[in-house]
């Protein structure tokens, strides 16, 4: 079990959290003025990266705020953690 450190609880059990997978997807500023293709891309294309990367994290079971762990798909170990800003993305 991984054991993640919200940056507001601090170190909790993965149980109380959920994965809301990918960090960093940018939905269209004009979701009219893209193809279906595009909109598909965006709604289901993800890197599936190999290595460290960076996903969004949901406390559930806590403060229930979400925030970016980076963490290595191969390893399961976690870099960082990173607060979201106003808009959306990591501080
Ligand atoms: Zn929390």
């Amino acid at each position: 079990m991984l054991l993640i450190t919200c940056p507001w609880c601090g170190p909790r059990a993965e149980t109380e959290f959920s994965c809301g997978g990918e960090a960093g997807i940018v939905r269209p500023t004009a979701p009219d003025t893209v193809s279906d293709a595009e909109w598909a891309d965006y709604l289901f294309m993800r890197s599936n990266h190999r290595g460290l990367h960076r996903e969004q994290w949901w406390h559930a079971h806590g403060c229930r705020r979400w925030f970016i762990v980076r963490r290595d798909t191969v390893t399961y170990r976690i870099d960082g953690i990173e607060k979201l800003g106003a808009a959306g993305e990591a501080t």
